[in-house]
């Protein structure tokens, strides 16, 4: 199985979720965020394809690093892909964090369809979801872009069938 990436990981980033992070940057999203600080991701036949055996190898021989972040691009548009990679990364012992500008009641209501969806989910801890507002841009929440964004415990959320906030 391949995924499109728009470039290779990066690791050790303190700004793509909680601790010490390696960030997995997937090519394509569908949602065209006026205001979008990645615009080159949103192409589905830009960045290129990789292995995604080749990306659980560079996971399995990361070090000192908290989890791994899935970002964009939107990873939710390669779900698959992005379900190896969760999956993998949480067997390991590291945490998942993953933006999505889907809201999370529509994946809720997916997730009732689409089990690979919720099986990925499930392997998410933290998903910062809903698209980037630039009306509501601001730089006092953490790991955000907008206001409106927010930090949910995908778990438990697909589990309750409800959201459940990881914090505020
Ligand atoms: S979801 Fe993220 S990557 Fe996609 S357009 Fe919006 S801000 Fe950009």
């Amino acid at each position: 199985m391949k995924i499109r990436l728009a470039g290779e990981m990066t690791t050790d980033s303190v700004v793509d979720g909680e601790g010490i992070r390696s960030v997995i940057w997937c090519q394509g999203c569908i949602h065209n965020c006026p205001g979008c600080h990645n615009p080159e991701t949103h192409s589905f036949s830009a960045g290129f394809l990789k292995d995604v055996s080749e990306v659980l190898k560079e996971i399995s021989e990361l070090e000192f690093q908290d989890g791994i972040t899935l970002s964009g691009g939107d990873p939710l548009c390669q779900i698959d892909a992005c379900l190896e990679i969760a999956k993998f990364t949480q067997e390991l012992g590291l945490n998942v964090w993953c933006y999505t500008g889907y809201k999370m009641e529509e994946l809720l209501k997916r997730c009732e369809k689409e089990n690979k969806l919720k099986d990925l989910l499930l392997n998410i801890d933290v998903l910062v979801d809903s698209p980037f507002i630039l009306e509501l841009k601001s730089y006092e929440v953490p790991f955000r872009g907008s206001k409106n964004q927010r930090l949910i415990n995908a778990k438990e959320s697909v589990k309750q069938n409800k959201i459940i906030l990881y914090k505020d």
